[in-house]
């Protein structure tokens, strides 16, 4: 009788990820450290638009420093505040400035 090898599944990585209420934290202190501007870039990047609502191309985003995959955590140290294209386009995508 043969036996066939299944490969194994890979385990999932754990990954400490503040969700919620500590998110919408660290939001927040980190647009109070950035004054409501993206911190690579200067440009006006705030929590929230005017409605109130989450923007993904208008409001600032949590960027981290040394990437999750690294090792990095969600420390107000190990993040910087960004707009959309500083924090998607450049960090994210690899685009160019
Ligand atoms: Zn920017």
């Amino acid at each position: 009788m043969q036996t066939r090898i299944q490969p194994k599944p890979m385990p999932k990585q754990k990954r400490i990820k503040l969700t919620g209420k500590a998110y919408t934290e660290l939001r927040k202190a980190l647009h109070k450290r950035a004054r409501g501007h993206c911190e690579s870039c200067c440009k006006y990047a705030p929590l929230l638009d005017e409605d109130g609502q989450f923007d993904v191309f208008r409001c600032g985003h949590v960027s981290h420093i040394k990437s999750k995959g690294a090792g990095g955590d969600d420390s107000p140290e190990n993040c910087l505040w960004e707009c959309f294209y500083c924090n998607v386009l450049v960090r994210s995508w690899g685009c160019k400035k």
